[in-house]
């Protein structure tokens, strides 16, 4: 029982057949005809496929009360589809950096090979004791 309390079909895969999701998704694209994606590249696409922002996993309340964004189709077979599998969107925005705040590239450098430049890094410590 979730919050819509009816019986539903076991498999996700029938919910998006169901009257009910067709009608959501005529309302999404609606009012929001143009690719959430297209859109932060800076271009104008109409939009397609209506997407759950975050995954359903099977989740019947999460399948109906999830936010929604509308995509075009080639944004959601590739940069949905990436994002899912690693976590971050690899679109680059018009100013040639990524779009994705969880994008690696702004992400603090966590792994440092220090083997390959330790004569050249001087440590916060090091640097203290030499000023004194
Ligand atoms: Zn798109």
């Amino acid at each position: 029982m979730g919050v819509l309390g009816v019986k539903h079909p076991e498999n996700p895969r029938d919910w998006y057949g169901l009257g009910r999701w067709k009608k959501k998704q005529r309302a999404q694209l609606r009012a929001h005809p143009l690719c959430a994606f297209c859109i932060e590249k800076g271009l104008i696409v109409r939009g397609a496929i209506v997407d759950h922002i975050e995954r359903v996993d099977g989740d019947w309340n999460r399948f109906w009360t999830g936010a929604l964004q509308s995509l075009c189709k080639t944004c959601h077979e590739s940069s949905k589809k990436y994002q899912e599998r690693r976590g971050f969107r690899s679109d680059i925005g018009p100013d040639g950096y990524p779009l994705d705040p969880l994008h690696p590239v702004y992400q603090q450098r966590t792994v440092h090979d220090v083997s390959d430049c330790s004569n050249e890094v001087i440590t916060p410590v090091e640097e203290e004791v030499k000023q004194e």
